[in-house]
């Protein structure tokens, strides 16, 4: 068994669903939550098994020695089991302890030894230390875990452990006196900490591991042959394990112990009881320190066990023994250990983290949206009691930001909105496929109708003309062959239109300054005095490349499309943008702006809003087809509505500054 920073305790990480408790439970802040998941930092852990004890998904595991034990109750060597007297708590369905030690013996032990000798031994120093008035107090060292915690968080105070072994390392060293080097140790008790609190003992088992073994090998409490503990038997000692028991064992004259010894258990009872004594609030005191309540309760113990009603089987065992208590050969025994030296020292281990300075400790609040007192809310959620210490946890890497409650609620809030956005945005996509779709179909159908219709409508305009050149001037039937050769003109712009619509005229690129262009389009169109126009580049490059003719086609139709919608007067404004890869252009105009139940309409050849003869319903469809020609898309917004702000509508066409035209 080694000493120290044996890694005691794990975490399954798939077993673990980050509810925090470790980190709450954890006396020595060793546990550090790191991507969601908690890791036990072996060189922060005081073994005290706490965290296995709250883990209810059974996350948290300690070291398991049973391959160990087995390996050595299998070789040559003779192996001794140091029962702690806490056993009797464990092992409550067993009548007769005797047929517990026959069942130790039946698995292999060759001695089967008790703790509470050693704790019988301990005692005795105890109570020398205690009656030595000298007036300097000390803190009881029999619990592994405590001891830990001192050297590592309150180094200043090794100095006042008790310069003393624990009971373990007493009957180890009695064993060894008895037996010689030669004889292998094992330790059986309640506590995971013993598993790295000394070499001399080879290994340490759970109460929980020895019952496996029992189970695996098949020995049973009825078939075991019962048997007496090997020599030396212990006295008060077997009354060790439950709180106050070091006192009651020591059992100096009892108003005088009453007095100077303060005893505190349990995660929240010895941390405080430190705390107090540090500033120094106990004076003269003693502390006698359990890191659980009481061994009986250690997280070596079968897990749903009843404080009390251990507490009682402890004591029923107890007054047995002592009723059967040989008191010479006790005495005896005392006397012929009494060489045993049962002292030991203690070193201070720092292993205290640096305190972070207040700037750091607010810019991590801030991080967790605490920018004032008010917000620090100390819910505890996070395994901390306050937010500072949380903070405190982040800047040391123990802790993440995420695990804050109200923090993570307020970005889930952030999240289910953006999520809103998106699906929002999703939906507009789709809707702008159907409608891109939609008019992908017509302009099949457009493109093969205007395909149709050209060359007849070409055979019609040739001939009309060239028996209009045929009649003389004043000829009567000229008029009629004028308006045929015009209607048929006419026929063929709408054809033109069409076929710009289902894409099916070329595009000629060259170099153009869409500025220029921009302008242009504006004074191509008749104004009314009553609309303003004007033109704003917000471009610094104004070079593109697009088919001018096309282009101005298009500024020209939205141009014309804001006119109409201004038939009150307005403003005109033509602006030409840019981005990283496109040039943009925005038509807006303040006329009356475009209702909801039109704008999916709006570039479907042939609507038009505007009374027969006025409106083609084309200009947007031709629009459409050119932008796409370019490989641009085009956009509306608009408002109706006085109530919602300035009525008008904006059309944006972005198109790559150089396309690539397919
Ligand atoms: P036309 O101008 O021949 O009606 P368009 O395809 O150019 O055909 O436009 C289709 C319809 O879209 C118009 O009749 C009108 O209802 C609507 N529209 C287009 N531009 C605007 C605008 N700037 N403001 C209001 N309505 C518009
Ligand atoms: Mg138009």
């Amino acid at each position: 068994m080694q000493e120290e920073n044996r890694k005691l305790v794990y975490t399954i990480k798939e077993l673990c669903r980050v509810c925090y408790t470790c980190v709450r439970e954890c006396p020595a802040k060793a546990i550090r939550i790191i991507n969601g998941q908690a890791e036990v930092i072996a060189e922060r852990c005081i073994g005290c098994g706490n965290c296995v004890k709250v883990c209810s998904q059974d996350a948290k595991v300690y070291l398991q020695t049973r391959m160990e034990v087995r390996d050595l109750l299998q070789s040559e060597d003779k192996v001794a089991a140091l029962v702690a007297p806490s056993f009797p708590a464990e092992f409550s369905e067993i009548d007769d302890y005797r047929k517990f030690v026959g069942m130790l013996r039946q698995l292999g032990f060759s001695y089967v030894f008790e703790v509470a000798f050693g704790a019988d031994l301990v005692a005795r120093r105890y109570k020398e230390l205690l009656e030595d008035r000298s007036g300097k107090g000390y803190i009881s060292s029999d619990c592994p875990a405590i001891v830990t915690y001192i050297r590592y968080y309150h180094p200043d105070l090794t100095e006042y452990l008790a310069p003393v072994v624990s009971p373990m390392i007493a009957i180890s060293r009695v064993v060894r006196k008895k037996l010689g080097n030669g004889v292998k140790l094992v330790f059986i008790g309640p506590c995971i900490a013993k598993k790295a609190e000394t070499d001399e003992v080879d290994e340490a088992l759970t109460f929980r591991e020895l019952r496996g073994m029992l189970e695996y090998a098949g020995v049973t409490p009825e078939a075991a042959t019962p048997s007496e503990f090997d020599l030396p038997r212990a006295g008060r000692g077997a009354i060790f394990p439950v709180s106050r028991g070091l006192i009651q064992t020591v059992r100096v004259n009892e108003d005088l112990v009453e007095g100077n010894v303060t005893v505190a258990e349990g995660r929240m009872g010895f941390q405080e009881a430190i705390k107090e004594w540090e500033i120094g609030n106990l004076k003269g005191q003693n502390l006698e320190l359990l890191c659980c309540d009481g061994c009986i309760m250690g997280p070596g113990m079968s897990p749903g066990g009843k404080r009390f009603e251990r507490k009682t089987q402890i004591s029923r065992y107890a007054r047995q023994k002592l009723s059967e208590l040989e008191h010479d050969e006790w005495l005896y025994s005392m006397n012929e250990f009494r060489d045993i030296d049962v002292s030991r020292s203690f070193q201070r281990d720092d292993r205290r983290m640096p305190i972070p300075s207040d700037d750091q400790i607010n810019r991590v609040l801030a991080s967790m949206g605490k920018f004032s007192p008010r917000d620090q809310l100390n819910c505890g959620a996070c395994g901390y009691e306050t937010c500072v210490e949380h903070a405190i946890a982040i800047i040391d890497g123990l802790a993440e930001v995420e695990m804050c409650l109200p923090y993570a609620i307020e970005e889930l809030h952030i999240s289910v909105d953006n999520l809103a956005i998106s699906n929002e945005k999703l939906a507009k996509m789709q809707q702008a496929l159907k409608q891109s779709e939609k008019l992908a179909h017509m302009g099949q159908l457009s493109a093969g109708i205007a395909h149709e219709l050209n060359n007849p409508l070409g055979v019609v305009l040739m001939y009309s003309n060239i028996l209009m050149d045929e009649c003389k001037p004043d000829d009567p039937l000229r008029k009629d062959l004028e308006l045929i050769a015009t209607q048929a003109e006419r026929c063929k712009k709408i054809v033109g239109g069409l076929l710009n619509f289902a894409r099916k005229n070329q595009v000629k690129v060259e170099r153009v300054d869409i500025r220029k262009l921009a302008a242009e389009s504006v004074t191509s169109v008749v104004i009314p005095k009553t609309i303003s126009t004007q033109v704003v580049c917000k471009a610094n490059n104004t070079e593109a490349y697009l088919d001018y003719e096309q282009m101005m086609q298009v500024l020209t139709n939205l141009n014309k499309n804001a006119v109409d919608a201004m038939p009150n007067g307005g403003v005109l404004t033509v602006e030409v943008d840019e981005n990283e890869s496109d040039v943009i252009f925005r038509v807006s105009d303040t006329g009356t702006g475009i209702p909801e139940e039109n704008m999916d309409k709006l570039f479907t050849p042939f609507f038009t809003t505007k009374g027969t003869g006025k409106g083609t319903g084309l200009g947007l469809a031709t629009t459409y087809g050119i932008v796409k020609m370019h490989s641009g898309k085009i956009e509306v917004d608009s408002n109706t509505d006085p109530a919602k702000g300035p009525t008008g509508t904006t059309f944006t066409i972005v198109l790559p500054r150089k396309p690539t035209l397919g």
